[in-house]
């Protein structure tokens, strides 16, 4: 450990994502780690999925450039795994009602994605789909490579008493008391960690959180099947298939076995509107017809009423730190809308620029220089998730951007 930081114990709360890559970047600077995490032990799933081959049903997530670099502090070798697992994608592609497909590359010259995909090669700017419970659980196995890191499984954190550097879980019905000088709020949106902030009465905490109306659902198209058993993707793997239909739209992301996990984002209202298997139907033939055949008839039907519907928020906060004894990260501290696929990448990013503070500087002005560093970039990427709802939805079909778009391509 740098010799400027004092602090030898950290507890991190969550092991979701950004948590497991916090616990790595604590382990390799020699730091003390238990993370604590209320869920059940993900690595056994991992076994079973793995030895099956079978990944384990989640939402996928565009993993870009800004969390790649922050997987890249971790373990070069990591980031190299993990993309040899996800699915490039160098373009977004559009599905008008008709079921004409129209490519819009991210990168100016999105043709060179193409050709140089043809040949496996990914050198043209793009985003990479990659499943959120394997990379998680990836990441919690890469941790547990140190001796120095503690996984703690269904610990389901109370609260935290900032001023002793207190946490209380509750684990299998009985409560746990742990102590560590510096506490790692890890914990997501509705974190605990943040509420125990809130509470501190020598300093205020500014929060702003707002649900958007629109909720979410998952749907699956399943890999096209040869008599052979052979399995093939049924839509060009290597893009963000796009559905916009502008107050609300259909997204798929390719996956590892050939399947594309979709979601449905659309008004609650709209949601409750479908309650009868004739009403679904009869709305996906009028405004999604090319996925019906996609998805499957019973399929569709069976998921749209068996999957969860969950809202979605932004949260912005500040501050996000207590002296030296307390920092919240990811969701916990900035929660956004999906819809600029950057809300993990963004925790990564949060892991990545916290360390290059805590290695050069003591730790209470690592903190301190960390959250006033980053705070107007949070808010900023939270404000563009928001705008690119309506990007999404319903920008991307304007004429002057199917235009300018043509227009790059030529
Ligand atoms: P979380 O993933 O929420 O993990 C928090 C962990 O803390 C969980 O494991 C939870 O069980 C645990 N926990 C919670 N409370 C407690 C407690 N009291 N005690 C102990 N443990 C606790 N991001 C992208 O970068 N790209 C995308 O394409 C993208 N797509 C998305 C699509 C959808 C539909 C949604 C909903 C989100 C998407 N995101 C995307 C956002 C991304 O999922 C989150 O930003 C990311 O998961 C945040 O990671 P985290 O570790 O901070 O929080």
């Amino acid at each position: 450990m740098d010799s400027a930081v004092k602090i030898s114990t950290v507890a991190i709360v969550g092991g979701g994502p950004v948590g497991a890559l916090a616990a790595i970047y604590f382990a390799k600077e020699g730091w003390k780690v238990s993370l604590y995490e209320l869920r059940e032990d993900p690595r056994m799933e991992e076994t079973v999925a793995r030895q099956s081959k079978l990944p384990s049903k989640s939402i996928n997530l565009a993993l870009s450039e800004r969390g790649i670099h922050g997987l890249r502090g971790a373990s070069p070798h990591l980031v190299e795994e993990i993309l040899a697992q996800a699915i490039p994608m160098g373009a977004r592609m559009i599905h008008d009602t008709a079921g004409n497909q129209t490519s819009q590359f991210y990168d100016i010259h999105g043709k060179v994605f193409n050709a140089w995909a043809a040949l496996g090669l990914y050198t043209a700017q793009h985003i990479n789909s990659v499943d959120r419970d394997w990379l998680n659980t990836k990441l919690l196995i890469e941790a547990k490579k140190y001796p120095n890191v503690d996984l703690y499984f269904e610990h389901k954190l109370q609260y935290c008493d900032l001023r002793k550097n207190e946490l209380v879980f509750l684990t299998r019905g009985a409560e746990a008391h742990v102590t560590a000088h510096l506490i790692v709020g890890a914990d997501g949106a509705h974190s605990q960690v943040r509420q125990s902030l809130m509470k501190v009465i020598t300093q205020v905490m500014d929060f702003e959180q707002q649900y958007i109306d629109s909720h979410w659902l998952e749907l699956t198209i399943s890999p096209w099947t040869a008599s052979d058993g052979e399995r093939d993707f049924k839509m060009e793997p290597h893009r963000l298939h796009i559905w916009p239909r502008q107050t609300f739209m259909l997204i798929a992301l390719p996956n590892s076995d050939k399947s594309f996990t979709c979601t449905l984002f659309m008004p609650k209202s709209m949601f409750d509107n479908l309650q009868s298997n004739e009403a679904l139907l009869e709305f996906f033939k009028r405004f999604f017809p090319d996925t019906i055949q996609l998805i499957g008839k019973d399929e569709l039907i069976r998921d749209f009423f068996r999957n969860p519907r969950s809202p979605l928020l932004s949260i912005k906060c500040f501050p996000y730190i207590l002296e030296d004894k307390c920092v919240i990260l990811g969701d916990a501290s900035h929660a956004m809308v999906p819809f600029y696929g950057q809300g993990m990448n963004c925790g990564f990013e949060d892991v990545r620029l916290l360390f290059e503070n805590i290695k050069t500087k003591r730790l209470k002005i690592a903190l301190y220089d960390y959250q006033n560093s980053r705070k107007v970039d949070l808010n900023a990427i939270c404000d563009l998730a928001m705008q690119n709802f309506v990007e999404m939805r319903a920008g991307v079909t304007r004429r002057s951007y199917l235009l300018r778009k043509k227009i790059e391509e030529f």
